[in-house]
């Protein structure tokens, strides 16, 4: 196992009626802007909870996080902190609402450019201001960690960034608010929180044996419960053990001490930029032939995932690997999500654009081994159309 630091400072109030408790956890006297999206927390009540909960706040809005959250909307709100004189930032959302958040939160306490934030990948970030996270969607793992990626819409530009001064100080997580969910969006859930704990996971041993047993758990939870939550919308337990997968899919823990690949979401993240794709829809097409692609790199990981997760153990090494690929594939479309470029109307012209935009970016170095060059990038998106 690698050396690791593990801190998460989030504190989580997890369960049935949660969004009550806010009301202890934003400082008294704290001057509120709560930010949400394009209207789903209005509609489903989720905001006027906020509201009841926080009667004795002062409260400011900001409405309009676009899904892809943009860098030039998160500038409007940290002009609209300045102007109103915010202490606190409050995120009422899902992954996009709470990355926008964590830009905000360090945009408005930063003197230079705001887009350094995102071409320095945080490293410029010293300060924050304090905000909380009352979830909405379990799928990114915003809610309790410290990573965010912005959209620069001119730029054609999707950014990563992280600063340990970005994580919540709390995350409210009710699963009956996540009822309310369209299919689409629960599917997406699972798959970005699958392919999350997949980075972590499908590398080489490192010998982390509490990692892996907890990825295998968190794996096999979504290949059980993703389907059952789309059949029955309102089931307490499948969402809220769905919810807690989704956080610990990216909180620290099952990433700590191990080699980690990200490949699938960078590559994933110039497509959204360029065509506007849901984020787990790009990965449900990237996974599936970069893990054909890197089966020799990956051998060993592919063979213990084959067995622990998807209980595959007959055939040669390359049967269980081939099975073990298909699976995954089978359980993307079996929760109605495509797995080809071509389902997204994405021909081979556009791949240079993919990989040209993958250099520009300087991604150039991916995977657990720093391997994966833009020359083999397209090889993974030409065998994904
Ligand atoms: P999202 O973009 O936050 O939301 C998708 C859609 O779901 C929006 O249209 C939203 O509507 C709607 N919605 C949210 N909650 C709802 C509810 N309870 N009922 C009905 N509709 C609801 O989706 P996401 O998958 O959570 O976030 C995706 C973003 O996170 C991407 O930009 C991705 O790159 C990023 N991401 C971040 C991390 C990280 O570690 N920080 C990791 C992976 C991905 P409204 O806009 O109307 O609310
Ligand atoms: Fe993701």
């Amino acid at each position: 196992m690698n050396n690791f630091d593990f801190r998460n400072p989030t504190h989580i109030l997890f369960g049935k009626g949660r969004i009550a408790d806010l009301k202890d956890q934003v400082p008294a006297g704290a001057k509120v802007l709560i930010i949400y999206g394009g209207g789903s927390a209005e509609r489903t009540g989720v905001l006027a909870q906020v509201h009841e909960a926080l009667a004795d706040h002062t409260l400011v809005e900001f409405g309009g996080i676009e899904p892809n959250p943009r860098f030039e909307t998160a500038l409007k709100a940290v002009e609209l902190i300045g102007e109103e004189d915010i202490t606190f930032l409050l995120a009422v959302g899902g992954g996009s609402v709470i990355d926008a958040t964590k830009f905000i939160a360090a945009a408005a306490l930063y003197d230079g450019d705001a887009w350094d934030i995102l071409t320095l990948r945080g490293s410029v970030v010293t300060d924050a201001m304090p905000f909380g996270t009352v979830l909405t969607l379990p799928a990114t793992g915003s809610e309790m960690n410290p990573a965010s990626v912005i959209t620069h819409a001119e730029k054609g530009a999707k950014l990563p960034f992280m600063s340990a001064h970005c994580y919540p100080v709390f995350s409210v997580l009710d699963p009956e608010v996540t009822y309310s969910l369209p299919p689409r969006q629960i599917a997406n859930g699972v798959a970005d929180a699958f392919v999350h704990i997949i980075e972590q996971y499908l590398t080489y041993p490192a010998a982390a044996r509490v990692q892996d047993g907890f990825a295998e758990t968190l794996l096999r939870t979504l290949i059980e419960l993703g389907p059952k939550a789309l059949e029955t919308p309102k089931d307490y337990d499948i969402r809220a053990n769905l919810m807690w997968t989704a956080t610990l899919a990216l909180n620290g823990l099952i990433g700590a001490g191990v080699p980690q690949d990200w490949a699938s979401h960078m590559i994933g993240h110039e497509i959204t930029a360029l065509n506007d794709t849901d984020h787990a829809r790009t990965l449900a097409v990237v996974l599936p032939s970069l893990m054909h692609d890197q089966r020799g790199p990956k051998r060993e990981k592919l063979l213990q995932y084959a067995a622990n997760v998807w209980d595959i153990r007959e055939g040669s090494d390359d049967d269980r690997i081939d099975a073990a690929i298909k699976a995954t594939r089978g359980f993307f479309e079996a929760m109605g999500i495509k797995t080809r470029l071509g389902d997204y109307d994405i021909a081979a012209p556009e791949i240079d654009r993919i990989v040209n935009a993958l250099k520009d970016h300087g991604l150039t170095a991916l995977g657990e081994h720093a391997a994966i060059a833009p020359d083999d990038a397209r090889r993974i998106l030409e065998a994904a159309l």
